[in-house]
């Protein structure tokens, strides 16, 4: 089996493999990039360590006999999909959730508006947001020296959208360099976080209280930063009909507004930075010439179909920053089915659905099945009925094994591809722990391809 992607979706459909015994497997794990873990890697914030040591957990299904890494392989470039199906007998495709959602807003392009999938990818140094000096693509070069030079001359961001990720890049902002240097972030987003001045982060639900996206634990952090207030206007707090609904039958939406209205009704303690949440608030227009200047904001309400609809004008939000966190979307991976409309591959329970039918051999599972939601451990039983189901296709003969064992080694070997295994990782790994340790740090991102590839080497000497 070959599963494309070695985030936590692709490595928990390859532990769901190998716990079972009816089959004999040999799973390959492909991932593009030259580490595995996935957004775990890229995308857990930082300062999240406990969520961050899940790694572990994923690296113990990587080391296990009957599964394999292959780091630095790009499926879809240095393997075709039709190369990897004829050289395994069933694929899982694994590969997430590539981009950002959307505001569809004039002046969204400006420079100072940013993804918050570039930002979050930037902090998190990931070799995309981290071009090596000879990476041909400009467009890379420029997001990377475009959020350090918009991080070290922002004084006022605003971040669109009140999910899990909105708050991650607001508390990241907010925080000091010194409060993140027991992080294992890059030396180079450390430096230029270093500069940074931000003392004012407006957040915009376009609902209310009621229907925010992020969860009780990771709001609360925000209320025990040292030196930052939280601003709520109580009005925004007050619940219509509908919204009193959702608190009663949702926990999650009742324990935020418990936090949401304990920060509401607690005296400012004039503190010199500031988080405020604006709800019924949605940006209509980013303001600027040749960069964001300020944000116009519209007052929202639902109507009675449901739909989020304009209610008359808030005050414009001065900002030199505009963070997107309004969600991330699938991409197409050329050869692979793909429903533009959702982003996502077509399945039932993880049997992809290629021209109308079911594909004898290719499952899909993750985000880029289920689309940009849950948490980390939603992968482990989303990845479960995805195996659950291609096992059931083995026993009744749909999946057969072809004895194709060995065959995509050949291949890569016949291409010049050398994929880069876990014994390659661990030496990165060291290499990283050895950086940080030089600076007093636990570890420290290796953020550029060409950093890492030098530290998989198997004569690696420390930088
Ligand atoms: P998300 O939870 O879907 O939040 C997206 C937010 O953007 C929502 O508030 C949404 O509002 C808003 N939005 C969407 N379109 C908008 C528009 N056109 N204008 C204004 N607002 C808009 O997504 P996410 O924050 O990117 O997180 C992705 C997933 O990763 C989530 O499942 C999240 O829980 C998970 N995650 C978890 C953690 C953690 O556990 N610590 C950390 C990071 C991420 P509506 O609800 O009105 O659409």
């Amino acid at each position: 089996m070959a599963i494309v992607g070695a985030g936590p979706a692709g490595i928990y459909a390859a532990e769901a493999l190998s716990q079972q015994s009816d089959v004999a497997v040999e799973v390959a794990v492909i991932d593009r990039l030259p580490v595995p873990f996935g957004l775990v890697r890229y995308g857990v914030a930082p300062d999240h360590f406990s969520i961050r040591s899940i790694r572990n957990t994923l690296e113990r299904t990587l080391e296990k006999p009957s599964v394999r890494f292959y780091g630095d392989v790009a499926i879809g470039s240095d393997l075709s999909i039709a190369e990897l199906r004829e050289s395994v007998d069933a694929v899982i495709y694994a590969y997430g959730a590539g981009t950002d959602r959307r505001l569809e807003i004039p002046g969204e392009q400006l420079p100072g508006s940013i993804a918050a999938a570039e930002l979050v990818a930037w902090y998190c140094g990931h070799p995309d947001v981290h071009p090596d000096t000879d990476q041909p693509s400009l467009e890379d070069h420029l997001v990377a020296a475009a959020i350090d030079e918009l991080i070290s001359t922002s004084r006022h961001a605003v971040v669109v959208g009140v999910g899990n990720v909105a708050l991650d890049v607001a508390r990241v902002l907010i925080k000091t360099v010194d409060d993140l240097d027991d992080t294992d972030m890059a030396d180079e987003v450390l430096t230029s976080l270093s500069r940074k001045n931000i003392t004012d982060i407006h957040v915009l639900g376009r609902r209310g209280p009621a229907y925010t996206t992020f969860t009780t634990k990771e709001l609360r952090e925000l209320g025990q930063l040292a030196d930052v207030d939280v601003i709520i206007d109580p009005a925004d707090l007050e619940l219509d009909p509908s919204s009193q609904a959702v608190v009663q039958q949702n926990k999650v939406a009742a324990r935020n507004l418990v936090v949401l209205q304990e920060w509401a009704a607690r005296p400012l303690s004039g503190a010199s930075r500031h988080i405020s949440f604006h709800f019924w608030s949605r940006p209509t227009k980013i303001i600027g010439n040749d960069r964001v200047t300020a944000v116009e904001v519209e007052r929202t309400m639902i109507n009675s179909d449901g739909f989020v609809v304009g209610a008359g004008r808030r005050p414009t939000l001065a900002a030199d920053l505009v963070v997107r966190s309004v969600g991330y979307r699938g991409l197409p991976l050329p050869g692979i089915p793909f429903d533009e409309r959702t982003g996502r591959v077509p399945h039932a329970e993880g049997r992809v659905i290629r021209d109308g039918s079911f594909s004898p051999d290719e499952y899909v599972t993750g985000w880029i099945k289920r689309g940009p939601t849950g948490v980390i451990g939603t992968n482990k039983s989303d990845a479960v009925e995805t195996v659950t189901s291609l096992l059931a296709d083995v026993h009744d003969g749909a999946v057969q094994a072809h004895g194709r064992s060995g065959k995509l080694d050949r291949l890569l070997a016949q291409r010049g591809i050398k994929a880069l295994d876990m014994p390659a990782w661990h030496r990165i790994d060291a290499a990283e722990i050895e950086l940080g340790v030089s600076h007093g740090r636990l570890r420290t991102t290796l953020a550029h391809r060409r950093e890492l590839l030098a530290a998989a080497e198997d004569d690696h000497r420390p930088m």
